[in-house]
């Protein structure tokens, strides 16, 4: 297994690899850049068939939290943890209070939240051991509402004001709070997918969705008034936005040429199946959103839980992601090149170049 010449090794600051064999526990940390300052990013734990593809998915992941944390103008790096096991079978409190131990030793170079395989409790076990690790503890939310620490609310807020730039650059829409008729289309009514259909329906926008479970989709027909439709359609509808907010890998050769939205923006992880699908949306005059933009909501409330910000502040900071991906739109208009590139660029900008030498 090579590290310095894998293909997903980008000049990452430091790898940690740790086994606990009285516990089991056999865990990777990556943190890819610590210029912004220390790294966050997921505790993930997969059942990963090779400790190969459990260093791949620790490289890439940790890089991209990089560019999402310095894209959402956070004073953080990117970093990530993965746990090489199975979370329904290998997950033990000896586990986690091993990873809490081994998260300790790093002394607060990479701090560790939920991800997919761990929840807010798998975090407070491990943080018995160590201070680092966030998205834990409850407080009053960005809303006013009391928090738990799940990020969601403000994922769902997030995405929702991504959606207002997306519209007003895209449809010339002036009032950027009036999205009274615009037509929205909702893959996945989970916990970020139903908020920001709520977000939306208060707005007057009208909603289609489809959901795997029928419970999820029903509680949005009828709570929220949104539309039934079939896993088939729901991205290809004649609509003005396409909002992804389930899995990975929609947007790819097969969807892209059915898309008949203008716009695409929403909140699921890693929605291009290739990086140059990027491109084919922008040559399709497809207007796209980049997921680590728009979905940087979770990451800004872990950051202001850390800092003790005011929900004042996080919601402050939640707009600024409408700010952001105006400036992106802005440029990949000016530069004639796709959004995520651009995005990529100015993520680059943000963390290469930081501090700033005025000291600002
Ligand atoms: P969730 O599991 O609560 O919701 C996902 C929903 O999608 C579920 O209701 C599920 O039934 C549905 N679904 C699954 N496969 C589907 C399919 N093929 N078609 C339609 N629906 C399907 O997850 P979530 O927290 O709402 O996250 C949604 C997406 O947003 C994920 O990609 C996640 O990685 C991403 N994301 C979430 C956060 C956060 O704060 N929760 C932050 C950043 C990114």
């Amino acid at each position: 297994m090579s590290v310095f010449t894998h293909p997903e090794f980008d000049n990452h600051e430091h790898l940690s690899f740790h086994c606990d064999p009285e516990t089991g526990l056999r865990a990777i940390i990556a943190v890819h850049n610590t210029s912004r300052g220390p790294a966050l990013g997921g505790c993930r734990m997969f059942p990963y068939g090779n400790d190969e593809e459990a260093l791949r998915d620790v490289l890439r992941l940790s890089k991209g939290m990089t560019y999402k944390s310095a894209l959402a103008n956070l004073d953080l790096g990117g970093g990530k943890s993965v746990i090489i096991g199975d979370p329904r079978q290998h997950k033990s409190e000896a586990l986690l209070e091993a990873m809490g131990r081994f998260l300790e030793s790093l002394g607060g170079l990479y701090i560790a939240a939920e991800d997919s395989g761990t929840s807010v409790a798998d975090l407070q076990v491990m943080g018995r051991h160590t201070r680092h690790v966030a998205g834990v503890s409850s407080r009053p939310g960005f809303d006013g509402r009391p928090s738990t620490g799940d990020p969601s609310p403000a994922t769902a807020y997030g995405t929702f004001v991504g959606i207002q730039a997306a519209v007003r650059h895209k449809l010339g829409r002036s009032d950027v709070n009036d999205l009274e008729g615009l037509k929205v289309a909702i893959q996945g009514v989970g916990n970020v997918g139903y908020r920001l259909a709520w977000h939306l329906s208060e707005a007057g926008a009208e909603i289609s969705v489809y959901d795997i479970h029928q419970d999820q989709m029903e509680r949005a027909v009828s709570e929220l008034g949104a539309r039934p439709a079939d896993a088939e359609e729901i991205l290809f509808l004649p609509v003005d936005v396409v909002a992804p907010c389930a899995m990975g890998a929609v947007l790819n050769d097969a969807s892209i040429a059915k898309l008949q939205a203008p716009i695409i923006a929403g909140a699921a992880n890693n929605q291009l199946a290739r990086p140059e699908h990027d491109s084919a949306l922008w040559q399709q005059g497809i207007l796209y959103a980049p997921d680590f933009v728009i979905n940087a909501g979770g990451i800004i409330d872990i950051h202001y839980e850390r800092t003790g910000g005011s929900p004042d502040q996080v919601r402050r900071h939640l707009d600024g992601i409408g700010e952001t991906l105006a400036e992106i739109f802005r440029r990949s208009e000016r530069d004639s090149r796709p959004t995520g590139e651009i995005a990529n660029r100015l993520a680059e900008e943000r963390f290469q170049h930081y501090p700033r030498v005025d000291g600002v």
